[in-house]
This record gives structure tokens, sequence and C-alpha cells, in this order.
């Protein structure tokens, strides 16, 4: 375990193992791994849910003394706890039962029926994690992340002041950073990273709102958190940030134009052209999803080389058909075959049901196709609409399509990753998307929107500069669109079996850790404070 000297805090709404509502879960507990195994001191903050599994939380202590904030003329007490997150990741809770002992983290249907009082619910994120700052020591580096997390550069502004912390010395590093330590004792601010893992979704209140959320009023400006009359979580976050990213270099192109930039993509174009825009592709936790030992699986994948080759496509199909037949006993639905004998290609879906991902087109494209040739198990929450017609779809066509709808349920998850063959992510715009990466990692073929993330991860059968195809690449994502791609993957799966083997293969062999990309981020940070 690493001891108390905490260099970089991660602050969010969600944190795997502990908490999860999407991606933003796994990256919060994924990427503070990595960057502990390379040495840096990493800690993280989220908020002390209702919903934090117990047993994945350990060592757990509490900070005297609690805090207290006002908001607005309510005073509201605070607790800190300290712990351990599985995979003994430094944490730090903030504990206030009124905002966080609920069902859900953000609302209900994946945050889709949001709390009404999130903006609250963040403000004391923010406020109780700076207030850990103060007592556990000033980390270096703070790296915040979405709207949730919009509202901790402003408090660590009002708190520590706004001239940035240097290291002194040179070219000590982070791993060296004693000195730095020694220059926050004097109060200096910790530099500020912010990561936009959606755009999407922002923060946006009534500026009256401002007022009560215990912070500086001087922040209610265009150069922060104002926006055209409204007040904006995510703008004053990246406004008072050192450094912005986001979570794949397409994306970060991409949201500096107006068809992507929700109306922020003047202000990114901006810190784009002062080079504090950078695009750093996501990771998922190798450990954690791995075919090979997934306890959440039926059958593991009996090989034991990381590198497959075509000869090894016989222990995949073998993977795939066990998975397939547990999970089809599961969920009571019988596995078909098509003309050819051939049993159909199992479509797998694991997403929030909301318009930008595209489903609710996969849904219109199979309600269309009277006779299509795949079985498809979709697990999602979200918008009532997407959630009824998938649940329709299942009703009419019982023997092909199976839905769970309205729940987050970790182990379907894993068993539709290790059962589908082909996984659809029609995307209209997907910052990094990590499903895609994990589909691939348990041998399925991709049909996905040709956007964001997804445009950096797949690499598309269609386009014949492409080496390894590991998908299809859509770049109309309507009905007709979805349903071309499929119907272009149905044409391999039922061909001689080598094509199909070869985009299994290239898809497992898509490694999507975090290497790389944590030591761009140890790069960043040592270039923001150095
Ligand atoms: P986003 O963060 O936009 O929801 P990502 O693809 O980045 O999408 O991450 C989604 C993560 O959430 C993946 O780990 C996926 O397996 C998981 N997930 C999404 N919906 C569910 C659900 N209903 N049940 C279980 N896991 C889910």
């Amino acid at each position: 375990m690493s001891e108390f000297n905490n260099e970089i805090w991660f602050v969010g709404a969600e944190m795997a193992p502990l908490v999860k509502a999407g991606g933003l879960g796994d990256v919060m507990g994924s990427l503070p791994k990595v960057l502990l195994k390379t040495g840096m001191n990493v800690r993280v903050v989220i908020p002390y849910y209702k919903n934090i599994i117990p047993k994945n939380l350990i060592d757990i202590r509490e900070v005297y003394p609690p805090g207290k904030v006002n908001f607005g003329e309510i005073p509201f007490d605070f607790g800190i706890k300290t712990g351990f997150a599985m995979g003994d990741i430094p944490v730090v809770l903030v504990e206030q039962n009124h905002f966080f002992n609920r069902e859900d983290v953000y609302g209900s249907h994946g945050g889709v029926c949001a709390y009404k009082d999130n903006l609250w619910r963040y403000a004391m994120l923010a406020h109780g994690a700076v207030y850990a700052m103060r007592i556990l020591g000033i980390p270096l580096v703070v790296h915040t992340h979405d709207w949730s997390g919009g509202l901790v550069p402003a408090v660590v502004r009002q708190t520590f002041g706004d001239e940035k912390v240097r290291l002194q010395g040179g070219t000590e590093g982070i791993l060296n950073a004693k000195l730095g330590r020694h220059v926050n004792a004097k109060g200096l601010r910790p530099a500020i990273v912010f990561t936009i893992h959606n755009l999407g979704y922002q923060g946006v209140y009534g500026i009256d709102d401002f007022y009560d959320i215990g912070l500086d009023f001087k922040y209610n400006s265009s150069s922060a958190y104002e926006h055209f009359g409204t007040f904006n979580s995510l703008k004053g976050g990246m406004k008072l940030s050192d450094v912005v990213t986001t979570v794949s270099p397409t994306y970060a192109g991409e949201i500096t134009s107006p068809g992507f930039g929700f109306g922020l993509d003047g202000e990114l174009k901006s810190l784009k052209n002062e080079g504090r825009l950078k695009g750093i592709l996501n990771g998922i936790d190798l450990d954690y999803w791995n075919p090979k030992t997934d306890r959440l699986i039926s059958s593991n994948l009996n090989l034991n080389e990381d590198t497959y080759k075509l000869k090894d496509y016989g222990e995949w199909k073998d993977f795939k058909l066990k998975n397939k037949k547990a999970l089809f006993s599961d969920i009571s639905m019988p596995m078909k075959t098509g003309d050819n004998g051939e049993v159909l290609p199992l479509i797998g879906i694991v997403s929030r049901l909301t318009e930008e991902k595209g489903i609710n087109e996969f849904l219109d494209a199979l309600f269309n196709w009277s006779d299509f040739p795949f079985q498809a198990v979709i697990l999602g929450s979200g918008k009532d609409y997407i959630e009824g017609k998938a649940n329709y779809l299942s009703k009419i066509h019982g023997d092909k399509v199976y839905a769970m709808t309205g729940s987050y349920d970790e182990a379907l998850s894993h068993k539709i990753y290790a059962a589908a063959d082909i996984f659809v992510m029609p995307s209209k715009f997907e910052p990094c998307g990590l499903s895609q990466m994990i589909a691939m990692r348990y041998g399925c073929v991709i049909a996905a929107g040709d956007t964001g993330g997804l445009h950096d991860t797949v690499s598309d059968i269609m386009d014949a500069g492409v080496k390894n195809p590991s998908g299809i690449l859509i770049k109309h994502t309507s009905p007709d669109g979805i349903a071309w791609a499929l119907n272009e993957l149905y044409n391999r799966y039922i061909g001689d079996g080598a094509e199909w083997g070869s985009l299994v293969v290239n898809s497992a062999n898509k490694h999507f850790g975090w290497e790389d990309s944590a030591k761009v981020y140890e790069s960043l940070y040592y270039g923001i404070i150095k």
C-alpha cells in the first residue's frame, strides 16, 4: 500500500469497483491503478454513496474534524472517510447522507431521471474534496472529471488562491516531488487537469443557483461558469483548469466544431489554439476484463498466449459457443440456426439507452427487417421510449431477442461480452467508448458509428488501407445504415469461417490497456507543474 504522500488527486462522481454508472466509473478505477503501478502517488475522491459495494472497500477510517459548508443560508455538515478500494487504490469518501445516501448515482434509469439537486450534490463533493486536501495535505495535481467534477477548480482556487504550485530544482519529476509538497505547504494551489468524458452533459442550471453552492461570486462571469445567462458547470470547470483533456484524439477534434460542440465549441477551439486541449485515449482494466480469468462468465478462454493467431480461432469459437449456451439457458432463449444450418450470430448490446447511443435506430433496423438472421441480447437502461421499444421487439420476436432494461447488471454485461459474436454500438457521437474495447477483448466483431473513440479503436473492414480489421464503421447511423452494416457482417459470418475467424482474432489482439495513455498523463502532469 502506498504511504500517505499522495500527490495526484482524482475527483469524480463514480469509481469502479466501488460504484459505477458508466464509463467514467471504469476510468476512475483503472487509470489510477496503472498510475500507482508506475510509482506515482494517486488518491481518488468520490461521494460516500449508499450503493458503494462494501466488500470492495477496505480499511475505512474517519477523518476528524468533520467539515461544514453553507449553501445559501443552509449549513451542511459532512464527514471525510479514507480507505482503500480493491486493488489498493487510496480513496477519500465525502460523507453527507442527505445528498449521497440514495438508491442511484445520478438518478434513476441510468441517470436519465436525474436528481433535481445534483448541482448541490456535486458542489458538496467539491467542497468535501478540497476540505480533505486541507486536512490530509495539498496535492500537486488535482485531476477532476466531467460536469460533476466541474465545481472543483473554483473551490480549489477560492481556497488556495490562483498561484499554482511548481516543482523547484528542475527535472525531479513526479516521483521525487517532495519539493512540490514543500511548495504546497506554503499554500499554493495544485495544478488542475479537467477531463471531459462526455460534452453532452454540462450541468446547466439557472444562474441564481450560483449563489447557493458555496462558490465565490466572482466566478459568476463568462470567464468562469456563466454561459449565455445560465450556470454551466462544465464550462467553468474548463475555464478554471490549467489543461483540459478529453478521452480520444478524434473526439478532441470533433468537439471544436459546432456539430459536436454542444454550444461550447468556441471555448474548446480557443483552448485548442492555446495548446490546452488534448485528446488522450482511454484504456480498460485488462486484469478485470479478461476472458481467461473472468469469474462472472461460465467458461473461460482456454488459451495462454496474449497475441492470437488464426489457428486459435477454434478455441475462440468454442469459448463463444459455451458462453452462448450458458447465457441462453439463463435467459431461457432457444439457440436458433439459419438456412445453412449455422448458429445465428448473436448481437450483444450493453449500453445506456439514450439518443446518442443509436440503439433506437438499431431497434428500428430490426423492426424493419422482417426475418433478420440474428439473435440479440440487449442490456440497457435509459429513456423510457427506447426501453419500451426494446421490450416490444423482444415480445414480438421472443425466440430471437431478449431485452433486460431499466437495470444495471454487471454480471449479465460480462456474459453478453463473452457470448456475443457482434457487438453493436451505433453511437452518433462517442467521446471514447469503453464497451467496444471490452467487447473486442472478448472476441466480438464490432458494428459501430464512425465517430470519436469508435473511429480511433475499431479498424474498419470496408477500408482497403486497414490491415487487421476488427469490425465495421457505420457512416450514417440510420436504421438503413445499421442494417447495411449488419448485413455486411452476416455475409462474412456465413462464409468459409476464415474471414470471420480473422476478424475475431484481430479484435481480440487489440489490447486497449492504459500503459501508453498513462505515460501521456504522467508527462502532462509533470508539464504543468515543472
Ligand atoms: P458511457 O460511459 O457513455 O455510458 P462507455 O462505453 O464509455 O459508455 O462505458 C459504458 C460502461 O458501462 C461499460 O463498462 C459497460 O459495460 C457498462 N454498462 C453500460 N450499461 C450497463 C448496464 N445496464 N449494466 C451493466 N453495465 C453497463
